[in-house]
């Protein structure tokens, strides 16, 4: 099933009009064509709004909407949300099913980041199926905000998380076979690297975020991405806004994105023009460290306290999935290259 989304994402990347098959959902915004869906609630103009990453986000927008329609709060929305990413072992880049690391070990990382600054994260734990959860048990048992590795996994034991092998035989015949070249390079959209990122408004106005990952595919034992980096890979600030990252982390990180997301909307920018200033910034770093742009993917999402939602990303191909009063649909990404 993945290889045939894999399949499916190089030939939206080659053709940009693969989006058009292959989804459940129409898309919003992507011209005038019988499939193409404009949504009847302006954005903006409604709240609960839940909003993901990738395709994986309409299933994960089912479980945070099913929180914030009973009047749930954001927080345990997004904790729900991406909880059904991380359970699904058809999705080979979140939670259990993961590809490893060139160890052959799964290792996880999580953040979550709620309406009031609080903020957890867990980085590098193996054998724990669903890392956020974790993470928001350090943000709210814990004088801490972040736990690595061994240290991380002591701790989930000591709350009662199970300990399970996260390794799927799928995952374990591509590592298998990687492992006879050993190549490690990242690609774009092709999923070797796709993470969860949820952000949620609940009917109270207040926001909260999640995102989680196992990060790039048989990358070294011990990275750790931008997902689990507060201010990186995901940030909200209440008064303003949230957003969270997808791609290539080392580049998230070096520009702490989706903390600068939220201070282009702080500035008065809408979400997309946010997403988009952030995205203009790695372009302009890669200029001046001479890296080809072309060899780097990051998207960000991004959602304000008005409801307004919006995407950018540095190629084309990067999706995202949106809730609210109108349903649950698949949008494009507005892209730089
Ligand atoms: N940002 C994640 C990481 O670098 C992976 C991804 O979203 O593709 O670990």
């Amino acid at each position: 099933m993945k290889q045939q989304k894999n399949n499916r994402k190089i030939f939206i990347q080659k053709t940009g009009l693969a989006l058009l098959a292959g989804i459940s959902k129409p898309l919003v915004g992507f011209g005038n064509t019988a499939a193409t869906k404009t949504a009847t609630i302006k954005n903006g103009t409604t709240k609960p709004v839940v909003i993901s990453t990738w395709d994986f986000g309409l299933k994960a927008n089912e479980g945070a909407w099913k929180i914030l329609q009973n009047t749930g709060n954001a927080l345990d929305a997004v904790e729900a949300g991406v909880k059904i990413t991380e359970a699904d072992p058809n999705e080979r880049s979140v939670g259990y099913g993961g590809r490893p690391d060139r160890d052959g070990k799964v290792t996880l990382d999580a953040c979550i980041m709620d309406h009031q600054y609080n903020i957890g994260s867990v980085a590098a734990l193996e054998h724990i199926k669903h890392p956020i959860s974790v993470a928001r048990a350090i943000m709210e048992k814990t004088p801490h905000v972040m736990l690595v590795g061994d240290g991380a996994l002591q701790f989930a034991l000591s709350m009662g998380f199970p300990k399970e092998n996260l390794l799927i035989e799928a995952s374990k015949k591509e590592y298998e076979e990687w492992l006879i070249k050993s190549e490690y390079k990242p690609k774009v959209n092709i999923e070797n690297h796709d993470t969860i990122g949820l952000l949620a408004l609940d009917t109270n106005g207040n926001l909260s975020g999640a995102c989680t990952t196992s990060g790039m595919a048989f990358k070294m034992h011990g990275r750790v991405g931008d997902s689990p980096i507060i201010g990186a890979g995901l940030y909200v600030d209440n008064q303003i806004g949230a957003a969270t990252a997808t791609g290539h982390g080392e580049e998230v990180i070096r520009m702490t994105g989706a903390h600068l997301v939220v201070e282009f909307m702080r500035m008065g920018h809408s979400p997309e023009k946010a997403c988009k200033k952030a995205v203009e910034r790695i372009i302009d770093i890669c200029k001046i460290r001479n890296k080809n742009i072309k060899d780097i993917q990051v998207g960000f999402i991004a959602l304000n306290k008005n409801g307004e939602f919006g995407s950018f990303c540095i190629q084309s191909g990067f999706q995202y999935a949106v809730y609210n009063q109108d349903g649950n649909h698949l949008h494009k990404s507005a892209h730089a290259i």
